[in-house]
């Protein structure tokens, strides 16, 4: 079954007829075009793919299942006609959609199509991978592993946190991505404490941990992997709130399997640290989907009831940060299969000493 007939199938249950697809990664994953300017239209007996001149010579060598036409320099206009006539719900992303775009589908659209909000479709469909997406982002993961290992051995004290995430980016286009799927964190001592960090021109010093989060990009794809290494001999809370982090992340890897919940999943690591007296340093969820993009469903969170799927694929990424200390995050990504979770990715979580 194409991608398209998958998406065309789900359409009812989301109460429409036909569905506009122009989020760029939804339509990367619909139609196979990897340009920036295109919509697509699935629907009965409706397979469009409209792009603007620059790219319609890129699209007829990458969209297949598709009727290609070169729109205007406002794609849209393309939509006021190629309808199958009569009354026609028209789901639209209303996740991706800004207002003044929606207002000016509304005039050129004929007044029988009616625009209905259906954000997240796409999303669902491709949440669930095909063994060659698995074997992509198997890929992007094997990158940022040998960029991990060649960083062990070129070690971190003394360098700028700022020269390390340079050096992680060249590194990984060196090894043959096509670019960083983010930009790298590396964050040491207190800045560990921020999930988030930004990369600083300071010095890493000895002793303590750093947090390093790299994802590379191929054929599309994404991969996502934190590890947080040892400078040394880390302050003691650092020490223990290590293997409280790496307890919690293993218990979720064994824990999780098809048809449990993602907040179900992200209960698993959370009771964890809760149970070490850590639980409040743990602010963010488990993890989420990653494919074309870094951040996609499912998530692993308190917030998603919804059962989660074998060919999903997710991070889980258990963090504790303590204010003015330091930070741990062990992050791995995996695709459940029918029966649990396969680590997609060969890098040792064990605590690591990289001086
Ligand atoms: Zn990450
Ligand atoms: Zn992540």
């Amino acid at each position: 079954m194409s991608r398209a007939d998958r998406l065309a199938a789900r359409l009812p249950e989301r109460g429409v007829d036909a569905l506009l697809v122009a989020a760029p990664a939804n339509v990367r994953w619909l139609t196979g075009f990897g340009g920036s300017n295109a919509l697509a239209i699935v629907g009965p007996g409706l397979r469009r793919f409209i792009t603007d001149f620059r790219y319609v010579e890129r699209a007829a060598g990458e969209v297949e299942d598709f009727d290609v036409e070169r729109g205007e320099r406002e794609l849209a206009a393309a939509l006021a006609r190629g309808w199958p006539g009569g009354p026609l719900r028209l789901g639209f992303e209303d996740d991706h959609l800004s207002v003044r775009r929606h207002a000016r589908l509304r005039e050129i659209l004929p007044a029988d199509v009616e625009l209905v909000p259906a954000g997240g479709t796409v999303e669902a469909v491709r949440a669930v991978k095909d063994a060659t997406e698995v074997e992509a982002i198997r890929a992007a993961a094997a990158l940022a592993d040998e960029a991990y290992r060649r960083l062990a051995e070129a070690g971190l004290t003394g360098r700028t946190e700022r020269e390390v995430a340079a050096w992680i980016e060249l590194e990984l286009r060196r090894l043959g991505a096509e670019a960083v799927a983010f930009a790298p964190i590396v964050a040491s001592a207190e800045r560990g404490a921020q999930p988030h960090a930004e990369p600083q021109d300071v010095a890493i010093p000895a002793d303590t941990l750093v947090t390093l989060d790299v994802g590379a990009r191929l054929d599309g794809y994404c991969s996502d992997c934190t590890r947080t290494w040892a400078t040394g001999e880390p302050q003691e809370e650092l020490r223990e709130a290590y293997d409280v982090c790496l307890g919690a992340q293993r218990a979720a890897l064994a824990a999780l399997r098809p048809g449990m919940t993602g907040k179900a999943a992200d209960a698993v690591a959370r009771d964890a640290i809760a149970a070490a007296g850590l639980g409040e340093f743990f602010g963010h969820s488990l993890g989420h989907g990653v494919g074309l993009e870094v951040h996609e469903d499912p998530r692993l969170s308190s917030g998603n009831d919804a059962p989660l799927e074998a060919g999903h694929v997710a991070t889980v990424e258990p963090g504790i940060y303590l204010p003015a200390l330091g930070g741990v995050r062990i992050e791995d990504l995996v695709v459940l299969t029918e029966s649990g979770a396969e680590v997609l990715g060969s890098l040792s979580t064990d605590f690591t000493v990289v001086a």
